[in-house]
């Protein structure tokens, strides 16, 4: 994601299929969450990071994350506006 940018929203979009994961199978959530992954920390971020949050990023021309630390914070006005400059 080099360069790129998601929303605030996105990034409520993200924990939420995390909890949406744990709910509908604490068991195998819990086991991803154990297994550790070289770019996406474990394999519930991998799956979250590839899944839900891929899909709703591309719907939405915002980028798409390819390891689960290529995320800095900026300020913006509302939780779906992206970065100042920012273009898709
Ligand atoms: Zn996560």
């Amino acid at each position: 994601m080099a360069g790129g940018a998601q929303s605030a929203a996105l990034q409520f979009l993200h924990e939420a299929a995390h909890a949406a994961g744990d709910d509908c199978d604490h068991k195998a959530f819990d086991k991803r969450v154990h297994t550790p992954n070289d770019a996406y920390t474990n394999l519930e971020e991998k799956r979250v990071i590839e899944g839900p949050e891929a899909a709703a990023a591309r719907t939405l021309g915002e980028a798409v994350r390819t390891e689960h630390k290529d995320l800095m914070q900026w300020p913006v006005g509302s939780p779906t506006e992206l970065p100042q400059g920012y273009t898709p």
